[in-house]
């Protein structure tokens, strides 16, 4: 797929606010952040999802020209979200630079299909970056993009902007980091971007999260800047100063995503296979354990399923587990894996 420069840049830093509120704050921003930070694209929505009515909605087509004026005044290219094919008709006449869809489009695959013809017959080399849909549902994420793809959209990124989960989180979205990962893996060209605004949706979390993002091999980062974060119209508690966001980049630690292949990690990799070989192995006779004492209980008509033994098999190695440095969670998920495997080789 070919890439435009836009998309290949490294690390990708895209920054603005959330919404375009005014001339004056859109260009105060821009200003700030071409000044002191190596923001690549600007950033504000101008067409705001909001999740119920009466909110504030975005400022809607006057704004596309004060993004115009950033790029012409500032030579900052401009992104901003497009969620229906007339908001791709009006960014395409303004020249906006860069697209991105939000995760409540990307979850809906009848807009998402009008959204990608739209992009592909007005503008199919735009770059166009689709953040995670709501859901945890990587398959809808990858349907998007493939939509996009096969409406001819030549430059697509992806974001991960977090999933929404039930109950009390510190996170606004859980990350769920193993989804962008899966996605990285099936995908090894796509760019991904992570959005740690709108994970942690607090400022203090944007520093943790975009640094977990570098170590794990993000191609960049999209953060929500403001000039004064607390008079922000929308998503006032995660945006950061333009002051603040240098601060936060100038303490990141960034990593080349060159494939490693020097001579110690050669050695760890084998080590790896190594254990992994082993690893396997070790599963193979429990399972040949497992179906002995399956053949035991069907000519003694026990059920196969005894709740009380494995819960003590439960606890007891999530006790060894901890002893040995690995969390309960880790080995929770572990031990009700293979303990499935067991049921249905016993059935
Ligand atoms: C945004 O980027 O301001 C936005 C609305 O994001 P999301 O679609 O991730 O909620
Ligand atoms: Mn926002």
């Amino acid at each position: 797929m070919p890439y435009s420069p836009l998309l290949s840049s490294r690390p990708l830093i895209i920054a603005g606010p959330c919404s375009a509120e005014s001339e004056r704050q859109v260009l105060e921003t821009a200003e700030l952040l071409k000044r002191m930070t190596p923001v690549r694209v600007f950033r504000a929505g101008v067409w705001k999802p909001r999740t119920k009515p009466g909110g504030f909605e975005g400022m809607g087509e006057p704004a596309l020209v004060w993004l115009q004026k950033v790029r012409e005044t500032l030579s900052l290219p401009v992104a901003t979200e497009v969620a229906v094919p007339r908001h791709v008709e009006a960014t395409a006449r303004y020249k906006i630079d860069m697209l991105w869809i939000g995760a409540r489009t990307s979850a809906d695959p009848f807009a998402m299909q009008e959204l990608a013809e739209a992009i592909g017959e007005l503008c199919p080399d735009t770059p166009v970056l689709v953040k995670n849909p709501v859901v945890a549902d990587l398959e809808l994420w990858i349907g998007a993009i493939q939509r996009l793809r096969d409406a001819g959209v030549r430059n697509i990124g992806a974001i991960h902007r977090g999933f929404r989960s039930l109950g009390h989180d510190v996170y606004r979205n859980h990350p769920r980091w193993s989804v962008p990962l899966e996605l990285r893996r099936r995908f090894p060209d796509l760019p991904i971007i992570n959005d740690p605004s709108h994970i942690g949706g607090s400022r203090q979390l944007i520093a943790p999260l975009a640094q977990k993002a570098m170590d794990m091999g993000f191609d960049g980062l999209i953060v929500e800047t403001h000039v004064r974060p607390d008079e922000a119209l929308s998503d006032k508690d995660q945006q950061l100063t333009p002051e603040d966001f240098a601060d936060v980049l100038s303490h990141l630690h960034f990593r080349s995503r060159k494939v490693c292949n020097s001579e110690p990690i050669e050695q760890y990799r084998l080590q790896i296979d190594q254990l992994d070989t082993e690893l396997l192995e070790i599963l193979a006779r429990r399972m040949a354990v497992s179906r002995e004492i399956g053949k035991y209980k069907r000519e003694h008509g026990i059920p196969v399923v005894q709740t009380e033994r494995y819960e003590d098999v439960l606890l007891s190695r999530i006790a060894s587990g901890k002893n040995l440095g690995m969390s309960k969670e880790f080995i929770e998920r572990i031990f009700s894996s293979i303990h499935e495997e067991s049921i249905q080789n016993q059935l």
